[in-house]
């Protein structure tokens, strides 16, 4: 059972996120499929996967609880809609939205503290993997991530040069980093970067790959099939 993980990103009204979930809720397959929409498409989904063992998580939230903090979403209020899973870190929100790995760090333990399950992006950038920092990027951002968090993670492993650019990390390359995250981390640990329907087999064969995080291939019902179909 391997984790496949949709991040639609600022796509998909309630209305496409619903004809989405109806053409791939019958798809059949052994893994657990965790979907992501924006939040005014949550609740849409959640109606449309009653009945499947689709799960459904969140993009973002922000670690307070309520208050004075305007356009943002709290983990109760994404609790109280039936979400069970939130992505935090990504690299769109550490580059647009300047978002800190201490910050990150706070709203994973609000997420773990309040009943979600936090999956979170860690990756380095072209030129660090070029000056062979690789290792040492993750290892600072596993140290400040995820400080002070409990085990009730989902690491997902996204080399900022793969994410949406067509270009994938290799599967040998992905096992070498996802084995040294789980020496620093006890978690599983999916892969995120350009992944699609023929690419998914060679990262989901490998026993230390534990799913994929798909942004782009997630928004077509048929590519996302191939990747949830995968043994
Ligand atoms: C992502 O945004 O998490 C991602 C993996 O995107 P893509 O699959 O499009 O590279």
């Amino acid at each position: 059972m391997k984790l496949i993980i949709a991040n639609w990103k600022m796509n998909k009204t309630p209305q496409e996120s619903v004809d989405f979930i109806d053409e791939i809720k019958d798809v059949k397959n052994s893994n657990k499929t965790i979907i992501c929409p924006p939040f005014v498409s949550i609740s849409y989904v959640l109606e449309a996967i009653k009945d499947t063992k689709i799960l459904l998580g969140a993009q973002n939230m922000h670690n307070e609880l309520k208050g004075a903090f305007t356009g943002e979403i709290s983990p109760t209020m994404l609790k109280s809609i039936g979400c069970k899973y939130v992505i935090l870190g990504h690299s769109e929100r550490r580059r647009h939205f300047n978002e800190t790995d201490d910050f990150i760090n706070l709203k994973i333990k609000s997420a773990q503290k309040n009943g979600l399950i936090p999956i979170v992006c860690l990756g380095e950038t072209l030129e660090e993997r070029n000056n062979n920092k690789t290792k040492d990027v993750i290892k600072k951002q596993i140290n400040t991530c995820l400080k002070d968090v409990d085990k009730n993670i989902i690491i997902a492993y996204e080399p900022i040069w793969a994410i949406g650019t067509g270009k994938q990390a290799s599967p040998e390359q992905v096992v070498e980093v996802h084995n040294l995250i789980k020496g620093l981390f006890d978690a599983p640990v999916v892969y995120g970067g350009s992944v699609n329907g023929s690419s998914a087999k060679g990262y989901l064969e490998k026993e230390v790959i534990d799913g994929v995080l798909v942004g782009g291939a997630s928004l077509d019902p048929k590519s996302f099939s191939e990747i949830m179909k995968q043994p």
